[in-house]
């Protein structure tokens, strides 16, 4: 069990993603503020792709596993 840090406001939660368009995993660290929370965007730090998530600030990644799919293209949004 880690204290509390007093210089946080809100929750932090911390969680593990794998990138769906590269496969690359990383650690994504979201603060959470009870009436504050918003959609947040983030990004895949290997290929680009957008995910989003609840949080009442831009959400901190870091990557924890190179992407697998051997490719080094940028994921592509495509808009309709
Ligand atoms: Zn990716």
């Amino acid at each position: 069990m880690q204290p509390a840090d007093p210089a946080t406001q809100g929750d932090l939660s911390v969680f593990e993603k794998t990138c769906l368009y590269c496969g690359a995993r990383f650690r994504v660290l979201a603060t959470h503020v009870a009436d504050d929370s918003h959609r947040e965007s983030y990004d895949c730090p290997e290929c680009g792709k957008t995910y989003e998530v609840e949080a009442a600030s831009e959400p901190q990644v870091q990557l924890l596993q190179p992407r697998s799919d051997g490719k080094t293209d940028r994921y592509q949004e495509t808009m309709f």
